[in-house]
């Protein structure tokens, strides 16, 4: 068994799968978060190819799509890391401008070890897909 989280995700938490990427709902605090995590082992863009890199990012953009159809939020905002677990991912989450943080960038809310990576000035509580939720996702992704 790999050390790796991403490596051993486990089946049931991933919600979408290409030869590229691999997609499984993130934990931050904004409702319909995910993550669209590249497979093997790299940590940053300039170690995949152009064709690497081409497909990642279109597996970015067929879970944005499908996030934006399912949740129509008034925006999206991505972050792209590969420094703490070492596979390049992006984080997709869905804004919308009733958030009280709108404004703010999603790292501040998010939780690492049970404590926020910095002081947010609005906290809010992660909200998870619900189970019809995900199953839409599910579907769209899979047209
Ligand atoms: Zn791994």
């Amino acid at each position: 068994m790999s050390a790796c989280s991403f490596c051993s995700l486990p089946k049931k938490d991933i919600l979408f799968e290409t030869d590229t990427s691999r997609v499984r709902e993130g934990d931050g605090a904004h409702h319909g978060h995910v993550q669209v995590i590249f497979k093997r082992h790299e940590t940053d863009v300039l170690q995949l190819s152009k064709k690497e890199y081409a497909a990642f990012c279109d597996d970015l953009r067929t879970v944005a799509k499908a996030v934006q159809e399912v949740l129509a939020p008034d925006t999206l905002n991505y972050a792209l890391y590969g420094n703490w677990v070492a596979h390049l991912h992006w984080h997709i989450y869905p804004r919308y401008k009733t958030d009280p943080d709108f404004a703010q960038p999603p790292i501040l809310n998010w939780k690492v070890m049970g404590a926020r990576v910095r002081p947010a000035r609005v906290r809010l509580e992660p909200k998870p897909f619900s189970k019809i939720e995900k199953r839409k996702l599910k579907v769209t992704l899979e047209k």
